[in-house]
């Protein structure tokens, strides 16, 4: 949409407001929605709920976002497993910004980069490749092994899309967009993963 990418080449603050003004309300597992006293954001499943803990203030996300439904902590702040049970009322769009950074962080810097069409993924391998210390031999991962950490850890387990490719000199993916809605992207390697690498080299059966 090029209204979206003249706001992106702005800032971020823009590419929200304008983001809201053509109807996304929604990123991840959260709907945000404009309300006379500013903006009321709370889980999907919890849009018509009237009986929920009222938050209001934007810092307080960052301890919405730390556990679960079963008070267990979330080490990935994208896995599907926001909890339930809350709204937090913000009285502006700095609010809202700030919110959404804590609960999602990096998703809005990260789709304004996709609309800008500025490459910011990095290849696995290059990511592996820059370790140091006690994850220097993450580098020493295959392609076949890094995909199955993959696939055990990022698909159904984290709400990101990756762009990232594995080999150096492949094509990073071009991530499926949904209608109105922020996307999750993922542009590099989390730590989870790369402690998985880790984990998957030192377990490693002598020749
Ligand atoms: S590597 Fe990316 S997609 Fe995989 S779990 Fe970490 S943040 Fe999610």
């Amino acid at each position: 949409m090029e209204s979206l990418r003249i706001a992106a080449s702005k800032g971020l603050r823009d590419l929200l407001a304008e983001a809201l003004s053509v109807g996304f309300f929604k990123v991840g597992q959260i709907v945000f929605r404009p309300t006379s006293d500013g903006f009321r954001l709370c889980h999907v499943d919890d849009e018509a709920n009237a009986d929920l803990q009222l938050f209001t203030n934007a810092e307080e996300a960052a301890g919405i976002a730390l556990f679960d439904d079963a008070n267990q902590y979330r080490p990935l702040k994208t896995a599907p497993n926001l909890k339930h049970g809350w709204e937090l009322c913000v009285p502006d769009l700095k609010d809202l910004h700030l919110a959404l950074d804590l609960l999602y962080p990096a998703a809005l810097g990260n789709w304004r980069a996709l609309l800008l069409k500025q490459t910011v993924s990095s290849p696995l391998r290059d990511t592996v490749n820059r370790q140091t210390g006690m994850y220097r031999i993450t580098g020493l991962i295959t392609d076949e092994e890094a995909q199955g950490l993959i696939e055990k850890l990022c698909q159904p387990g984290c709400l990101r899309q990756i762009q990232w490719p594995i080999p150096s000199e492949s094509p990073h993916h071009i991530p499926s967009l949904k209608d109105l809605e922020i996307p999750l992207l993922c542009t590099e390697a989390c730590c989870l993963l790369i402690a998985e690498a880790r984990t998957t080299v030192k377990s490693r059966k002598p020749q």
